[in-house]
């Protein structure tokens, strides 16, 4: 299947998973995961119309998207891998919306570059609904200091929540607790969905969906 093909069915999808769930699926945005893939690949999805992008990697994105955003003004670009601090200059000058603030750090070096540049910013912090050793985010107990540290000592806008389920386990507990976080704490948008289970995600709730695989075929 090529990308506009896996586009055009994932959107269809999406429809009805919103259907299904009540919901209006303008409600739920697409976010296509090109990570991996090339200005060259990237291209027919803009073509077809697709503006909403997510990368994991602040260099390879630096790579294609400065180019793309030249001949494609309205896109709208997410980081939704780890930020190391040595590359939020370059993040916060490159994405509109950062989803993975998941320590003090790197929230305290975001507000910073925010200043010094004075471009707003979009930002997610990551939750670690799973308390995975290995994966970054912040644990569901800590989410409401640190919520509350981003927005009232560094000033800065927690526009959503995100999640990524551990792999091996029904992501379905996971979607709720980043949904009950987000109530307790005041936060709009929820980011939780990927190629596997985004349907699930739209029945919980979520408000983006980020969608690789199911667009551009296999890595
Ligand atoms: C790669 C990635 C996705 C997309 O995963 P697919 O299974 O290919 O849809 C979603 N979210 C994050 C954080 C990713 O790194």
């Amino acid at each position: 299947m090529s990308a506009v093909d896996g586009l055009k069915d994932v959107r269809s999808r999406v429809d009805s998973a919103a259907r299904e769930a009540g919901r209006q699926s303008q409600d739920v945005e697409l976010i296509a995961v090109s990570k991996t893939f090339d200005a060259d690949a990237i291209r027919p999805v803009l073509d077809a119309g697709q503006r909403v992008f997510g990368e994991n990697r602040v260099q390879e994105a630096q790579g294609k998207w400065p180019g793309l955003k030249a001949d494609y003004a309205d896109v709208e670009l997410h980081l939704i891998g780890p930020l190391q601090s040595n590359k939020t200059k370059e993040a916060v000058a490159l994405f509109d919306v950062i989803q993975t603030v998941d320590r003090e750090k790197i929230a305290r070096a975001i507000a910073k570059e925010i200043e010094k540049q004075g471009k707003p910013m979009r930002l997610y912090v990551e939750v670690n609904t799973g308390m995975e050793p290995q994966k970054a985010g912040i644990a569901p107990d800590d989410c409401a200091a640190f919520i509350k540290l981003c927005r009232d000592e560094l000033g800065l806008t927690v526009e959503g929540l995100m999640c990524i389920p551990p792999f091996d386990e029904n992501p379905g507990p996971h979607f709720a607790l980043l949904r009950k976080l987000a109530g307790e704490n005041d936060v709009e948008k929820l980011s939780m969905g990927m190629s596997g289970d985004f349907e699930t995600a739209i029945g919980f709730g979520a408000t983006s969906v980020r969608v690789g695989t199911a667009i551009f075929g296999g890595r």
